[in-house]
């Protein structure tokens, strides 16, 4: 993993790392949306304000796209997919302009971490060490796809061999609409765009509305290292206007969503329209099993970890804990200690462990539900606010005496909110595990190899961390089984997401 390039060093009044000069420069600039290579204003004239959470104040504003913006930069990206540069460009070609843009950001990571964390609030030991080089490593990695997107000769076993050349080639799907979350903004921009541009798409992305900052620095870098106009098109907007008209506009072909599986469906709707493909990566209310024979020092931390990670605001957090029976209590009471000695505060405080959640909607959310586990008998455990008079800050929060029909256990929260039961047997296990609408991820912790092994067979979930939680790489497929999702992210599996099969016969 990269390191920042830059350490900055806190005031020493208010532990604060000062913001770097470049942050202060963009933050001042205008922000305007990105079509067919220039930076230009909404149609409609207007502006929104992204916040900066642990301050609750306007970081600045950004113009925001609407249906017309969306038809424009649509046009842009069909004419850069068909005529141009990029339409005749070599794949080495993509792969170097992919490499470079990787370089590109880890010359600026200082910076988008920076952005990062005014925008969203995550601590900027977190942006750096964890968001940025996640996506450098992605977009090295997919540089080094776009040479290998290869298909194959088939023998055909009907007719004579001799008599015919059989063989498959794969196609960019297009142009492709791409709409992200807040939780990871830099991030999730990456995992959209490097395959797609490996594979010679091309892009309209739409950000989060309460974290387009840093999609849009990234445009910058983008136009910097030399992509053609209107390969990358970026519209910072709302969802229920720029993003509900890219899903559903005639002209792109595919649609890539990771958001909540509310609008998950919504998009599906929408994209009937012209059958665009869709893939989806989707909610998730992850369970996490602890047995009794695990190492419960690793354990517990580890399932801390699972949960408080991102304050909760992760699709995979491990927000079902089932923890074996003789060990439950002493594992609870660990995990408890656990989260009372996370640090909460401003995201640019070093010493930070725990930011705000995003927004006051999230705020509101997640508090909502701690009320509501409490209303449902359910017992809640967690360390008071010190200290923090302002930004949406919510305690890490561990419920125990859950049943499995409660809310709280059900509906995903996205906040630091986790919800503790005990089993008696390996065999309980797969059936509670599995008794959700979704399966995005899970975590085992045992010594026992075999029993590891047979569980994860039985778990319904896209991915299964044994010992270990939370762990990414650009190399390994994520996304979900059930309503967590369509398709694959990462791996050479998301290469399918973005490419068109064709099968080629040829009578000889
Ligand atoms: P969301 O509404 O699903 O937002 C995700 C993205 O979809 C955003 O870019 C959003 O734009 C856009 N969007 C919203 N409505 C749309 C529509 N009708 N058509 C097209 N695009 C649309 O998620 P949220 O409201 O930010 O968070 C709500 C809940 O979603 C969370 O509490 C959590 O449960 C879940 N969530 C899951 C993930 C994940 O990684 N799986 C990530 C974030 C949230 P705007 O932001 O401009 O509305
Ligand atoms: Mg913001």
């Amino acid at each position: 993993m990269a390191t920042a390039t830059q350490e900055t060093v806190p005031n020493a009044k208010t532990n604060l790392v000062p913001i770097h000069p470049r942050v202060e420069e963009f933050l001042r600039s205008p922000k305007r949306l990105l079509i067919g290579g220039k930076w230009v204003d909404a149609a409609s004239g207007k502006t929104f304000a992204t916040v900066n959470p642990a301050t609750e104040e306007t970081l600045a504003r950004v113009a925001e796209a609407d249906a017309e913006d969306v038809d424009r930069a649509v046009r842009a990206a069909r004419a850069a997919f068909s005529s141009g540069p990029w339409a005749r460009m070599a794949p080495a070609e993509r792969g170097k302009l992919l490499w470079k843009l990787a370089d590109r950001v880890e010359e600026h990571l200082e910076e988008l971490a920076q952005l990062e964390t005014l925008d969203n609030g995550k601590p900027l030991a977190v942006a750096r060490a964890a968001d940025l080089p996640l996506a450098i490593d992605l977009f090295r990695y997919m540089a080094g796809w776009a040479t290998k997107i290869e298909g194959n000769t088939i023998p055909l076993g009907l007719a004579q061999p001799e008599s015919f050349l059989a063989y498959t080639v794969r196609e960019p799907v297009g142009v492709v609409g791409q709409i992200i979350p807040w939780n990871f903004p830099l991030l999730m921009a990456a995992w959209k765009l490097g395959p797609a541009l490996a594979c010679g798409c091309t892009v309209v992305l739409k950000p989060a509305e309460q974290t387009p900052l840093s999609a849009l620095r990234l445009g910058e870098l983008i136009q910097e290292v030399g992509f053609p106009d209107g390969v990358v098109n970026i519209l910072p907007g709302f969802g229920e206007t720029a993003g509900a008209a890219l899903a559903a506009h005639p002209d792109v072909d595919k649609v890539a969503f990771t958001g909540s599986t509310e609008v998950g469906k919504l998009i599906v709707r929408a994209a009937a329209g012209n059958l665009k493909k869709v893939t989806l990566e989707l909610g998730g209310k992850s369970p996490n099993i602890i047995f009794a024979d695990a190492d419960l020092e690793e354990a517990a931390a580890g399932a801390a970890m699972a949960i408080f990670f991102n304050h909760g605001q992760c699709c995979c957090a491990g927000s079902r804990l089932f923890v074996e029976a003789p060990v439950a209590e002493e594992l609870t009471e660990r995990i408890a200690k656990e989260a009372e000695k996370i640090r909460l505060g401003p995201g640019m405080a070093l010493d930070t462990e725990m930011g705000p959640l995003v927004s006051r909607e999230q705020y509101d959310r997640v508090r909502g539900y701690i009320r509501i586990g409490a209303e449902e008998g359910a017992r809640a455990r967690s360390a008071p606010l010190q200290g923090l008079e302002r930004g949406y800050f919510v305690p890490p929060t561990l419920f125990t005496d859950v049943r499995p029909e409660m809310r709280i256990v059900r509906e995903e929260i996205f906040g630091p909110v986790v919800c503790a039961s005990s089993f008696r047997t390996e065999e309980e296990i797969p059936a509670a595990a599995n008794d959700s609408i979704y399966g995005l991820a899970a975590g085992i912790w045992t010594r026992d190899i075999r029993k590891a092994h047979r569980l994860a067979g039985r778990l319904r979930a896209g991915t299964v961390w044994i010992n270990c939680y939370n762990v990414f790489d650009a190399a390994l497929p994520f996304g979900g089984y059930k309503q967590s999702g369509w398709g694959r992210e990462m791996g050479h599996a998301v290469l399918e997401n973005y490419t068109e099969l064709k099968s080629v016969c040829v009578r000889i």
